[in-house]
């Protein structure tokens, strides 16, 4: 681990932000919990508390759901063209980019990712989904359908369909993206024309409240937005549970997945899902190895391998096993890792303390049943939550290595002799998130892409995402796909119109 040399100067307007307590979005004013309690969020490169924001819980939930209501059904908010909807969508956007500095610093010091990163992918990514979403405003649209109806000979009908905004939506998101997630989220909810409360992780609360704050600048109808920062077992589980939500939107862990899918049955919300993964990378002999290598390290060591996508499951053709393995960690060794707000850092902390004891536990159990560290497989520092990127081999496939989702620096590398035994390895999960392949046989790929149960497949690449492109999970990766135009499936109903002429 590089030692902290140097950390960027503190943006001034990020230095306020964290200086004062934050407090929560409800029908377009800022508040405090009702409660009056408020919770800390740490910075996970030393362990010192960042900030101190509004504690929610179920009474700040029934305000904000009430809010959303309200905005949804007798606001402003419905009478805006789609147009206008789209073009607050876009100015969004702009503010967002105008600020996209503090966005980087704030999301560096509350997750640990290095600024450097947050810079080059989280914010701009964030922004470019909400212009795509905005483009979709003006683009959603239902079809006339010829009918034929057996019973009524004789009569003529128009029919058509309407797609309409879903109505009050609970997003509930979590801390290894927050800002992108929130955008993931906000946007194409917010091009259908719904209304939205919005639960952050509690680790990382503070982006989606500063986004809060240019959502309010931007001129959204008060309420359209409410931001209800708290913890999961009491402010997410009073949102799914919500008898006056229409739909609830999920990222983060399987198990939650379910409770949130049990919490959801008592008014049959719609539930979107997108959950976690062990995803397989798999390097054919006839890959090109050197461009490979650093695609795979960044596979699994991109985010702090706090990816729902990360390339955990990493099987390399016999003959060439030993190379990209040796690639890898020596790709692993040179990661400068350090505090995020280290402009030279390219690893940062990991999100909290309970994820680093969560995958040194993992890291346990797996040399413990026999796998052996190639590289790293200990923690990092003596303050912080570092944890050193790690190659682990001889892993067995029934490993709890091999089998669960570790949501940290650690590939587990297999050797494997053809696509016949490779195959049903990397589809033995639970999981179908994603998946990629390595070669240079063109056809050979996309024989490999057919038969991967899996959300994305990435040829010769990977983690490579767009506003455009749909993304999420096969199995029990999760239910509906974000991003893309199928992301307006998730926040809109089909209506069908019959006139008889
Ligand atoms: P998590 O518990 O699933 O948290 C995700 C979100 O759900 C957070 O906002 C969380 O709130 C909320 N939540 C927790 N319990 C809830 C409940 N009963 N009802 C409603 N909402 C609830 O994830 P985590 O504890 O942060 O991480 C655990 C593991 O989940 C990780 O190790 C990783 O394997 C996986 N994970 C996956 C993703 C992904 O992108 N698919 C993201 C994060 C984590 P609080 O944070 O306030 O408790
Ligand atoms: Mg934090």
């Amino acid at each position: 681990m590089t030692t902290v040399t140097e950390q960027i100067p503190l943006h001034e307007q990020v230095r306020s932000f964290v200086g004062a307590p934050r407090k929560m979005l409800i029908g377009g004013r800022w508040l405090d919990a009702t409660s009056s309690k408020t919770f800390a969020t740490y910075n996970p490169a030393t362990g010192d508390i960042l900030a101190q924001v509004a504690e929610g819980d179920r009474a700040d939930v029934n305000r904000a759901v009430t809010a959303a209501r309200i905005a949804f059904e007798s606001g402003p908010w419905r009478r805006l063209t789609a147009s206008e909807r789209g073009r607050l969508v876009w100015k969004l956007a702009d503010l967002m980019e105008s600020h996209a500095e503090e966005f980087a610093q704030l999301e560096s010091l509350d997750n640990g990712k290095p600024v450097g990163v947050a810079r080059v992918a989280d914010v701009p990514l964030a922004i470019d989904l909400f212009r795509y979403m905005a483009g979709w405003a003006t683009k959603i649209e239902g079809n006339t359908i010829p009918i034929s109806v057996p019973y009524t000979p004789g009569t003529q009908y128009l029919a058509y369909t309407l797609r309409e905004p879903v109505g009050v939506v609970a997003q509930i998101i979590p801390w290894n993206f927050p800002l992108l997630m929130a955008a993931w989220k906000l946007g194409p909810a917010l091009a259908a024309g719904c209304t939205v409360v919005l639960k952050p992780a509690e680790q990382t609360p503070l982006s989606a409240l500063r986004l809060g704050e240019l959502i309010c600048e931007a001129g959204f109808p008060d309420g359209v937005v409410n931001i209800v920062p708290g913890f999961g077992e009491t402010a997410g589980a009073a949102l799914a549970a919500h008898p006056d939500v229409d739909k609830v939107a999920f990222t983060g862990s399987t198990e939650v997945g379910k409770l949130i899918l049990g919490a959801a049955a008592g008014n049959l919300k719609k539930v979107s899902l997108e959950l976690g993964g062990k995803s397989p990378n798999i390097v054919c002999k006839d890959a090109d190895v050197e461009a490979c290598i650093p695609g795979v390290a960044g596979a699994i060591f991109f985010n702090q391998g706090q990816c729902c996508c990360a390339g955990s499951r990493l099987f390399v053709e016999k003959s060439i096993f030993d190379k990209v393995v040796e690639g890898v960690a020596a790709d692993a060794k040179k990661i400068k890792v350090g505090p995020g707000m280290d402009p030279a850092t390219q690893m940062g902390p990991l999100v909290s303390d309970e994820q680093q004891r969560r995958v040194l536990g993992y890291l346990e159990a797996g040399l413990s049943e026999g796998a052996k560290a190639v590289v790293g497989g200990r923690k990092l520092g003596s303050k912080g939550y570092f944890v050193e990127p790690t190659v682990l081999v001889d892993t067995k496939q029934g490993m709890k290595v091999m089998q669960e989702e570790i949501f940290g620096p650690v590939v587990c590398a297999v050797p494997f002799t053809d696509l016949d035994e490779v195959l049903p390895m990397a589809n033995d999960s639970i999981y179908g998130l994603a998946a990629a392949v390595w070669t240079r046989d063109i056809g050979k790929a996309h024989r490999i892409a057919a038969e991967l149960r899996a959300g994305s497949v990435w040829i010769n690449c990977y983690n490579i995402f767009d506003a455009a492109l749909p993304f999420g999970g096969y199995k029990q990766s999760g239910w509906g796909r974000e991003m893309g135009h199928d992301a307006l499936e998730l926040y809109t109903e089909v209506k069908a119109v019959t006139v008889r002429l």
